[in-house]
């Protein structure tokens, strides 16, 4: 099996709701996704999938969610809008365009600072 992965970097604000403590207030992350990509057979050029194709459908996602207010936006109008949502909601949505390649994600990362993340896995 292969793997490969891409990263790319969208700016949102939230607030979660519910919480006991300053994440309750609307504030701001730079946010950096991490997308792994798995499968087991390469293409003619020996890719598993090609990097540009990859970020672009990262892109494709984070376009919607990026300078805008998490809180605002379904599913995370009525879900709340936590790094560990944030990483299912990318994996769910990146699920249709890479299988259609006979690929899968394999996992999604999403860091909210450098040194604070989630992973989702499937
Ligand atoms: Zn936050």
């Amino acid at each position: 099996m292969f793997e490969i992965s891409a990263d790319y970097s969208f700016a949102a604000g939230h607030a979660l709701r519910g919480y006991k403590g300053k994440c309750e207030n609307v504030h701001g992350h730079n946010y950096r996704i991490q997308v792994i990509v798995a499968g087991e057979k390469l293409d003619s050029t020996g890719l598993l999938m090609d990097f540009v194709d990859l970020r672009g459908a990262i892109k494709g996602v984070a376009e919607r969610l990026d300078h805008r207010f998490l809180n605002d936006l379904a599913p995370f109008d009525t879900l709340n809008p936590s790094a560990e949502n944030l990483a299912q909601y990318f994996c769910e949505q990146l699920q249709g365009p890479i299988g259609a390649n006979g690929l899968r994600v394999s996992q999604v990362t999403v860091w909210e600072t450098d040194v604070t993340s989630a992973t989702y896995r499937p």
